[in-house]
């Protein structure tokens, strides 16, 4: 009886129940627990290991380099948005909304932090994520335009629900990069949420872009419902240099 119902879990996709069933026999046997008790458990268990099991999924393909939250961001340092502004994106509006962010400012004052946070975070609400540097995305782009794929590519990428692209602007950006990064964009507008970090402001962009013409076609569409953020300060990384630094200092 037991390998049958078991084959019936796996039939019905149920395979975390189907290898759990004995154990939750057992536990509902020791505990005396009644049948509508034993079925409310594993279907529970069911659900909650198929959202564990998705989670990981997400995370791995969402490919962060890092896992950063904002539990560790320190609010007292960066003091250009505040914990309760951060806390309203992670109710992820924006993103139902297909909206999107733009974080600039200068290095090391938590772009890439508040990206990578935003982007977990979302994972765990449920959300597609893939992360890009502008570097990793560009050589992505080219390869799939040099082989023909690249509607095909878009089409794949199209599938997140947001699309970080961290670091824009450190790389100079020939014409037909620009041109991708364009019609990524226009797929995007309305349609998905893209987040974007920077360390040049918007009126840099027409140089970043080579040609202010595409850089303005590419703002218009980007910031038509998007929140764009500035963070200034000094640089956390700095902080830390200085601290050790100082605490290397014989007395
Ligand atoms: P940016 O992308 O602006 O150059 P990062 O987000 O990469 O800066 O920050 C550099 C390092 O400092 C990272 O390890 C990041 O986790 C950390 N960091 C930056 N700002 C904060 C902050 N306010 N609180 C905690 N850690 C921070
Ligand atoms: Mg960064």
């Amino acid at each position: 009886m037991l390998p049958k119902i078991k084959e019936m879990l796996r039939n019905i996709k149920c395979y975390h129940s189907a290898l759990e069933l004995e154990a939750a026999i057992e536990r509902a046997k020791a505990n005396d627990v009644s049948y509508l008790e034993f079925i409310h458990d594993l279907a529970e268990y069911e659900i909650n290991n198929r959202k564990k099991t998705r989670i990981k999924k997400y995370q791995k393909r969402a490919n962060f380099p890092a896992i950063k939250t904002i539990d560790e961001f320190d609010f007292r340092f960066q003091t250009c948005i505040t914990k309760k502004e951060v806390n309203e994106w992670l109710t992820f509006s924006w993103i139902e909304q297909r909206q999107n962010k733009i974080l600039m400012g200068p290095p090391g004052v938590g772009k890439t932090h508040l990206a990578l946070a935003t982007g977990f975070s979302a994972v765990h609400k449920g959300y597609k994520v893939k992360h890009y540097t502008m570097q990793n995305l560009m050589d992505e782009m080219i390869i799939a335009e040099q082989g023909g794929n690249f509607h095909d590519y878009l089409k794949q990428l199209l599938k997140n629900d947001l699309i970080i692209i961290d670091e824009l602007g450190y790389l100079p950006l020939k014409p037909i990069y620009s041109n991708l990064f364009f019609q990524l964009v226009t797929h995007c507008y309305e349609y998905k949420s893209i987040m974007i970090t920077s360390n040049k402001l918007f009126s840099e962009w027409g140089t970043l872009f080579g040609d202010q013409t595409i850089a303005t076609a590419i703002l218009d569409r980007l910031l038509h419902h998007a929140e764009a953020i500035i963070l200034n300060g000094e640089s956390y990384r700095l902080k830390n240099v200085n601290t050790q630094e100082q605490r290397s200092v014989p007395k």
